[in-house]
C-alpha cells in the first residue's frame, strides 16, 4: 500500500480505487475502518492505529523514530490533533501499545502503552505536497522536527536535529527555515549543531563536554583503527558505545584494539555507555575531568623536560 498501510476514503479514490472496491476489502477484511472514512491494512502498525483512533496523526518523536531518526528517550506515542479536534478517544488510545515486554529496536520503534503526548496543530502547514500519500496519518517532516525540538530539553533536541541532518530526513534548508519557526529561547542551540555525530548518545555527550567548557572535535581519525566519537581538549580520546546488547564478539574484540591504538598513539582513551549519560553523569564527568586533566599535565611535563 503506497500510503503506508493508512488511507482515508478520499486518498483511496485518488488512487483509483472504487466505492465497490473499498466496500468489498472490507467485507474481506482487506481493510479495517479505524476511525470514519479512514482505512488501515494489515500493514499498519499499533501507532498509526492509535493516532488515528484517537483522531489525530503520527508526530514528533514518534514520526521522527519511524524514520530512524534519533527521538530521545521519551518512548510514549506522539499524536498530533487540529486544533478544532474534540471528542479525543484518549482512553482507548492509552489502553493499548507495545508489551513491555518487547524488546524495542531500529526497526521495532513502537510506542509504549499509556496516554499519548497530544500536540496541538497550530496552523494547517502545507508542507506535504497534496500528493503526498501518507498525509492521512504523519505529519511532514519539518513539522514534526519542529514539534521534537520544543518538545525535547536542548540536549536532545540538539540530538534530534544532528540525526535527522545525517539521516537526510531534513535538509539544511529546512533547517534554515526550522530556526525561522522557533522562539529565541532556542535561537543559541544552532551552533551546536553537528551533523557528523553518530548517534544521539554522541551528541549529548559533545554538548554536555563542550558546555563544561572542553575543546572537543568530532570523528577523530586514529592510526590502524577506525575514528574515534570525540577528542577532547586534544588529549584524551572518548567512543560512546550505544549498543544496547554486546553479543557482539567481533565488536568487543574490535573496540580492544581501538583502544590499544589509541593509547599507541599517545591518547589515552575512554569508552562510556548509555547508563555513564543517564544515570551517573557526575561521575563520568569527573573520571573525564581527571583524566584529561592528567594527560594535559603528563604533555606540559614532557614538553618542559624537552627543552
Ligand atoms: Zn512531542
Amino acid at each position: 500500500m503506497v500510503t503506508g498501510g493508512v488511507a482515508s476514503r478520499g486518498t483511496l479514490l485518488s488512487l483509483g480505487a472504487t466505492p465497490r472496491m473499498i466496500d468489498r476489502a472490507r467485507s474481506l477484511h482487506i481493510l479495517q475502518s479505524v476511525r470514519r472514512g479512514i482505512y488501515a491494512s494489515a500493514q499498519a502498525d499499533l501507532d498509526q492505529r492509535r493516532a488515528i483512533r484517537l483522531g489525530g496523526k503520527v508526530a514528533c518523536l514518534s514520526a521522527l523514530r519511524r524514520n530512524r531518526v534519533w527521538a530521545g528517550i521519551d518512548t510514549r506515542l506522539h499524536v498530533c490533533v487540529r486544533r478544532s479536534a474534540h471528542h479525543l478517544h484518549v482512553q482507548e488510545a492509552a489502553s493499548v501499545g507495545l508489551p513491555a515486554t518487547s524488546r524495542r529496536s531500529d526497526t521495532n520503534f513502537v510506542a509504549d502503552p499509556g496516554a499519548p503526548r497530544v500536540h496541538w496543530q497550530r496552523s494547517e502547514h502545507r508542507e506535504f505536497d497534496e500528493s503526498s500519500y501518507q498525509r492521512d496519518w504523519l505529519m511532514p517532516p519539518l513539522t514534526s522536527l519542529r514539534q521534537a525540538v520544543l518538545c525535547q530539553n536542548e540536549e536532545q533536541a540538539i540530538a534530534s536535529i544532528d540525526s535527522a541532518l545525517r539521516t537526510r530526513f531534513v535538509a539544511q534548508g529546512q533547517v534554515d527555515r526550522l530556526f525561522t519557526q522557533l522562539p529565541a529561547r532556542l535561537q543559541h542551540i544552532r551552533a551546536e549543531i553537528d551533523p557528523t555525530a553518530d548517534s544521539g548518545n554522541e551528541t549529548i555527550v559533545r554538548v554536555r563536554l563542550r558546555r563544561a567548557g572542553f575543546i572537543v572535535e568530532t570523528q577523530i581519525p586514529v592510526p590502524g583503527t577506525s575514528q574515534f566519537d570525540l577528542l577532547i581538549d586534544g588529549v584524551v580520546t572518548l567512543d560512546v558505545d550505544s549498543r544496547q546488547w554486546h553479543g557482539d564478539e567481533a565488536q568487543i574484540s574490535w573496540d580492544f584494539d581501538k583502544t590499544l591504538c589509541s593509547f599507541g598513539a599517545g591518547l589515552p582513551s575512554l569508552r562510556i555507555l548509555p547508563r555513564h549519560i543517564y544515570q551517573s553523569w557526575p561521575q563520568t564527568l569527573a573520571v573525564i575531568r581527571r583524566t584529561v586533566a592528567d594527560a594535559k599535565e603528563l604533555r606540559e611535563f614532557r614538553r618542559m623536560g624537552s627543552r
